[in-house]
């Protein structure tokens, strides 16, 4: 994996709601970086695994499907596009169902190593940000600056209820805030790529700070590992 060092790579971990992405597209513009949204690639794949009839709750994804499913991921403004086969499912896969179903399915090994390629690929093409659960442990245990976010659950389940809100959906708190617990749950404890801070990681808790707050923090302190200022 050492040739892989070529592009500068910078993990943000941390669970759901803690503003990984906002701030992993940030960087990524501040940057002019590439950005991994991996809860989006396990989000597309669930997709996939739901429509050919499977269900999260099964013991494993056969072989054969998890081959046939064809996801690529398009670099697009300030983030990424995500397409299964050539159907652009960006929006769709955004859904609580999806996320639900993404979170069970993650914790199948086949379905983690299913991605793990996709996921190295896109720091073969070009600088990254790359944001999820294991980045920094897992895919990426090679990459330069590593930053786990967090929050406390209320708010966490505040700004995804939000979030819902925004996009026309119409949430119950009470319900946001149990399936975020969860899901917290599920990735904490799983075998496998548990939800850990890599033992190098800057860990920020965000809840009473906003997302530039997060995004000078970081940038400060990747000059300082990188040893220069970078664009922005
Ligand atoms: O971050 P997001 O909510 O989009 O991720 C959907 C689900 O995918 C998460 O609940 C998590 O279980 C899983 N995931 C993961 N590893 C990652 C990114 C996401 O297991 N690197």
């Amino acid at each position: 994996m050492a040739q892989d060092r070529t592009f500068f790579v910078i993990t943000i971990d941390g669970p759901a709601g803690a503003g990984k992405t906002t701030i992993a597209r940030n960087l990524a513009q501040r940057l002019d970086f590439c950005m991994l949204d991996s809860g989006a690639l396990y989000r597309t794949l669930a997709l996939a695994l739901l429509r050919a009839g499977v269900k999260p709750e099964n013991q494993s994804v056969p072989a054969e499907l998890l081959e046939s499913i064809e996801i690529s991921v398009e670099p697009d403004i300030g983030g990424m596009r995500l397409m299964l086969q050539s159907e652009d499912v960006s929006l769709r896969i955004r859904s609580e169902e999806v996320g639900n179903a993404a979170s069970k399915f993650s914790a199948k090994p086949e379905v983690r190593k299913a991605l793990l390629d996709i996921q190295r690929a896109v720091a073969r093409k070009c600088d990254i940000v790359a944001e999820g659960r294991d980045m920094g442990a897992v895919v990426f245990p090679f990459a330069q600056a590593k930053f786990f976010i967090t929050a406390d659950p209320e708010e966490r389940a505040k700004r995804r209820y939000s979030e819902l809100m925004r996009k026309g959906e119409k949430p119950f708190y009470e319900q946001v805030l149990s399936d975020m617990a969860a899901r917290d749950q599920r990735d904490e404890t799983r075998a496998l790529a548990p939800m850990i801070p890599a033992d190098d990681a800057t860990i920020i808790d965000t809840t009473t700070l906003t997302p530039q707050d997060v995004t000078e923090r970081i940038l400060e302190r990747i000059e300082v590992i990188a040893g220069r200022a970078f664009k922005g």
